[in-house]
């Protein structure tokens, strides 16, 4: 679809220059259910869900299906990672591939016309200790009788200026995501854990020759791993080496790699660098109320997106180091939102049977 053929609207992301599509024509236009206002600085909502990434997005799209008129807490940066990502060519019905953003521009107008209300804040504390539960986001209260917790995870980063710079002309954190870009390409990847010697491995499938450069002399990972990454034909190890600066003007070029074990730096020609020094979900607000594993990711059953907490839900990266990824996200979302569901009317019918009690006894 061209540019110029597509009838275009407004961002509804706040701060980012994007256009989204007009609804198809006949297609249903968002009700207009704005969760009850109680005052100035509240809000009453059947359902909050806390993030707007894949997860929450979807959550949302199935809990405002379901008439319960859920309300986004969505961050003031919202969308998640693939707000980061240029090409996505993996996640399911794009057979041409989506620009990250626009992909989450999608899934926001697809919430919003089921009237699912987007707030662009992000929460500052919570309480989860009685019901309703009470989540604050600038200022305002929000009390939920269910709450979606899908706050995502982050790439933790090198934090060097040159690779922010680059992300996404070269510079990635998602081998699954973006590896398919470097065909025959010479590529590095950096961090000396599991992913990082996963990621390299990985990406042997598609590049020429994947350069493997870690701070120090040893490997974190698994050591089945690391065999597997030392005898691979493709995989060069660079150890005792941390990169001091990416180099190239729009995409990358090379790097400049400083020495740990002696003096002197040196240059390695590359065409993409995969960042794998970990991961770090967004818990804060959540720590004091919701389980986590042992890798600080929250906790929910497994069978069920239930937490600890009786009427709090959990999805997305906020509790998966494994899988990552847009499609399992949302696929979790979902899951989310028809806990959320059931979770309300087995509460409600359990109230109507009480009341009915009561009747009686009368
Ligand atoms: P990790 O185990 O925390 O390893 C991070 C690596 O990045 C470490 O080697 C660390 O170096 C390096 N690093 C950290 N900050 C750095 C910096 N600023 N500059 C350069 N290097 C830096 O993280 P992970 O590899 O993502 O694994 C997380 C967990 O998931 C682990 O428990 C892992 O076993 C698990 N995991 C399992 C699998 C699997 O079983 N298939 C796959 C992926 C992950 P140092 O070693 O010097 O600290």
């Amino acid at each position: 679809m061209s540019d110029d053929a597509t009838p275009k609207t407004k961002s509804p992301l706040a701060g980012l220059n994007l256009t989204f599509l007009e609804p198809a024509e006949g297609a249903q236009t968002a009700p207009a259910a704005p969760p009850r206002q109680t005052s100035g600085t509240s809000v009453d909502a059947h359902v909050v869900i806390v993030g707007s990434g894949p997860a929450g997005l979807t959550a949302a799209i199935y809990a405002a299906r379901a008439n319960l008129q859920p309300v986004v807490i969505g961050g003031i940066v919202g969308g998640g990672q693939l707000m980061i990502t240029s090409d996505v060519e993996n996640y399911p019905g794009f057979p041409d591939g989506v620009q990250g953003p626009e992909l989450m521009g999608f899934f926001r107008a697809q919430a919003e016309r089921f009237g699912a209300r987007i707030v662009d804040a992000d929460v500052d504390r919570v309480e989860l200790g009685s019901r309703p539960f009470r989540l604050w986001a600038e200022g305002v209260e929000y009390r939920a009788q269910a709450v979606i917790v899908a706050t995502g995870a982050e790439a933790i980063w090198l934090g060097i200026e040159s690779e922010t710079r680059l992300r996404g002309r070269g510079v990635s954190a998602c081998a699954t995501c973006d590896g398919f870009f470097f065909r025959d390409k010479e590529i590095a990847v950096v961090g000396g854990g599991d992913s990082a010697l996963e990621e390299a491995l990985y990406l042997t499938r598609f590049a020429s020759k994947v350069h493997l450069i870690h701070r120090r002399d040893a490997f974190r990972g698994s050591k089945i791993m690391q065999d597997r990454a030392a005898t691979h034909p493709k995989v060069e190890l660079h150890l005792n080496r941390t990169i001091e600066e990416v180099l190239g003007a729009d995409h990358v070029e090379a790097l400049r790699l400083g020495k740990t074990d002696e003096p002197g730096e040196e240059r390695l020609a590359i065409q993409g660098l995969f960042v794998a020094i970990g991961h770090r979900p967004n818990v804060a607000v959540f720590r004091d109320w919701l389980e986590m594993d042992e890798k600080g990711y929250l906790r929910n059953d497994g069978a069920t997106t239930a937490s600890n907490i009786d009427g709090v839900f959990v999805a997305g990266d906020v509790d998966d180091h494994r899988y990552r990824q847009a499609v399992t996200a949302a696929g979790e979302g979902c899951r989310a939102a028809i806990d959320a569901e059931r979770w309300l009317e087995a509460r409600e019918a359990e109230a109507e049977k009480t009341e009915a009690g009561a009747v009686t006894v009368r």
